[in-house]
């Protein structure tokens, strides 16, 4: 129980889930302990994720950060049409354990909605049964069919020893011109035939969005998609997602524990909390 926590750049090294796990036991220790905490760090992500008060170096001393860069550029996602997939009841417990507990939702066309809460509370495991990766123990989804998942973790969703054209030519449908999208999403088509390992972490994550939407999906679920990149990288990404959201009129599921986040991109933010979305 310190009084007092000094933390030298608490993240470095450190992957998206690393990062949650240590703002969540930053957030325990305060409210068990009343602990202060004062934090080196150049982590920008993690500087908004505590939604602390900073400082900034000026090159002579410390002067009060103006937080300008924590802010997320507000977007704007256009019209909402018709509803594309509507979810009832939806139940789902790992042995004893129910994390979801008769979960509803309906997303409409063009429509970004945000599932925030904190980790832990289901936020994956939404998403990933309604990407149909998993199975739910119970409920009914209508129109699931159409759900594409963007992995937060663009690398380990790309095969590592396939070129970026041979892992869109599998999933892509007849008529999505794959050099005109890429083109659109800032990656030069050259890239096309570098393997993952060859694109750098803002082209990968080019890649995993131009195969997802390779597939011509009428709802994008986005999990965490700003987990483990600083925070200029983590604007660029939202902005090139949000860019093709607002072109295609696509639905979007946007989960993230980031309630800043959520507030500027989507129509609507629901939270996910004792199972349910409210
Ligand atoms: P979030 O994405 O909000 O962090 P998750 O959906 O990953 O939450 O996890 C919700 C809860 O379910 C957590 O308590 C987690 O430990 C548990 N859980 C997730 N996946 C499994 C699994 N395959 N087996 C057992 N428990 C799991």
């Amino acid at each position: 129980g310190p009084e007092l926590l000094i933390a030298d750049e608490p993240t470095a090294s450190l992957d998206g889930a690393s990062i949650e796990d240590f703002t969540e036991g930053l957030r325990l220790l305060q409210e068990r302990h009343s602990t202060a905490a004062l934090i080196a760090t150049h982590d920008l992500g993690l500087v908004a994720a505590l939604g602390a008060r900073t400082f900034e170096f000026d090159g002579e001393g410390f002067v009060p950060g103006t937080n300008s860069l924590l802010q997320w550029p507000r977007a704007d996602p256009g019209a909402v049409g018709a509803p594309v997939m509507s979810v009832r009841g939806l139940v789902k417990s790992y042995g004893s354990t129910e994390v979801l507990r008769g979960l509803d939702l309906a997303v409409h066309g063009g429509e970004v909605v945000a599932v925030v809460g904190p980790s832990g509370c289901g936020k994956s495991t939404l998403a990933r049964i309604l990407a149909g990766h998993l199975a739910a123990d119970r409920g009914e989804i209508t129109g699931g069919a159409g759900v594409q998942l963007l992995f937060q973790d663009a690398y380990a969703s790309l095969t590592p020893h396939r070129t970026i054209r041979s892992l869109v030519d599998e999933t892509r449908r007849r008529g999505f011109d794959t050099e005109q999208e890429a083109e659109s999403l800032g990656l030069p088509a050259e890239k096309l035939t570098g393997r993952p390992a060859q694109l750098s972490g803002g082209e990968r994550r080019r890649a995993a969005l131009l195969r997802a939407l390779s597939v011509e999906p009428s709802i994008l679920v986005l999990d965490e998609p700003t987990a483990s990149l600083d925070h200029q990288t983590a604007v660029m990404v939202m902005d090139m997602v949000m860019r093709v959201q607002r072109r295609r009129g696509l639905a979007c599921l946007l989960i993230t524990h980031d309630r800043s986040l959520a507030t500027t991109q989507a129509h609507r933010v629901l939270s996910l909390v004792d199972g349910r979305l409210q």
